[in-house]
């Protein structure tokens, strides 16, 4: 999703703002803005824009709060949290894993909305308690209140990647005890929820009243819905193959070997390593004993590579995060991505059977086997 700015961590979760917030920011400060100058004529022009802004920042660290409620539960119920992200069309949470349990994935969504439903009532309470007086209190808690609402009812919309779509899934999943299914219902309810704003947005663009602008942003944000539903789908019908298939299905099997007592300057071991290979196995005593990577060979200094033999380099096979052949490819995708590992080695014995990385596991995809029904 393009560059981020790190803001540091907020109960140890780590949040950043992606570039596009920034115009997302400055929009909705003009669109208050202008309203606030429509409401409050009497306004100068520095409180209405001030103000606007404020409200903003707001909006913003209201956005933040329900992601960190996703978050916080999440955590709580042992899914690791990478972090928060905000962009130009809310926040997401990034969570390591699916949940394992439909209730799980109910618990984490619908805490989102109903945060986002806490604050709405917050700031309604200090919107009837701020002095007819003053102005810019009353129209910053109202805005507030609208805004939280909105982001409640707009999240609960039965959609994927909505929190309401994530609500649907855990509910077809818990009732037909499948994940896929209950994943297969609210993608595409999801590309139906995004189809609509779609319609919904162009049909306000051309037919509406004021400028239209609204119903661009509808049909924006309605086709961001859209592509990320349809791109979970895939995701998910992959991840689907992953469960069908074993590890022996897809591990690569073959690989250059080189003796250990070759230099890493030798120009066998860079042919060796040349395209898309980034290992290459060693040879000791006529056996493979051992794995050297590219990312191995570029922690040592260019200028030592005529005296270092492969051996002193090399990962020796019983140090590698290993997985069973039998295993489901699912497995090993998941292993991949939570222990962030380069790659996993499938042993019998000492016998090094096969080589796993998520580079392989993305070619066999792509190579068509991953959609056989
Ligand atoms: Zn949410």
């Amino acid at each position: 999703m393009g560059g981020s700015i790190n803001l540091g961590r907020v109960l140890g979760i780590p949040i950043s703002i992606n570039y596009s917030w920034i115009l997302a920011f400055l929009l909705f400060t003009y669109l208050l803005g202008s309203q606030f100058g429509e409401t409050y004529p009497r306004w100068s022009s520095l409180q209405q824009w001030g103000i606007a802004g404020i409200t903003t920042v707001l909006f913003f660290l209201s956005v933040l709060a329900h992601e960190l409620s996703h978050s916080v539960v999440a955590v709580r119920m042992g899914i690791p949290v990478r972090g928060i992200t905000l962009f130009i069309f809310g926040g997401v949470s990034q969570l390591a894993q699916e949940a394992r349990r439909p209730l799980t994935e109910f618990l984490v969504a619908v805490v989102g909305p109903l945060s986002s439903v806490v604050l709405a009532l917050v700031f309604f309470v200090l919107h009837k308690l701020a002095p007819a007086t003053s102005d810019s209190l009353v129209a910053v808690t109202f805005a507030l209140f609208s805004i939280n609402i909105s982001l409640a009812a707009f999240n609960m919309l039965p959609g994927f990647p909505l929190d309401g779509g994530r609500v649907l899934r855990s509910a077809v999943w818990g009732v037909t005890g499948s994940y896929w299914r209950g994943t297969q219902v609210a993608a595409r309810a999801g590309q139906g929820v995004g189809g609509l704003m779609v319609a919904g947005g162009v049909a306000w663009l051309f037919l509406g009243p004021d400028n239209g602008f609204q119903g661009a942003w509808m049909a924006l944000v309605g086709w961001f819905l859209v592509s990320a539903a349809t791109s979970t789908y895939r995701q998910e019908r992959a991840r689907e193959q992953f469960k069908s298939h074993r590890v022996s299905d897809v591990m690569r099997t073959s690989w250059q070997a080189l003796p250990g007592e070759m230099l890493l300057s030798s120009p066998q071991v860079a042919q060796a390593l040349s395209g898309l290979e980034d290992f290459l196995a060693v040879l000791v005593d006529g056996r493979v004993q051992g794995i050297v990577t590219r990312r191995g060979m570029a922690r040592i200094p260019q200028a030592d590579w005529g005296a270092t033999p492969l051996s002193q380099v090399m990962l020796s096979l019983s140090d590698l995060p290993r997985i069973d052949a039998e295993e489901p490819v699912f497995n090993a995708l998941e292993r991949l991505e939570t222990e962030k590992l380069d790659r996993l080695a499938i042993l019998q014995g000492d016998l090094l059977l096969g080589i796993l990385s998520r580079a392989d596991l993305q070619r066999w995809l792509e190579r068509g086997r991953g959609n056989q029904p």
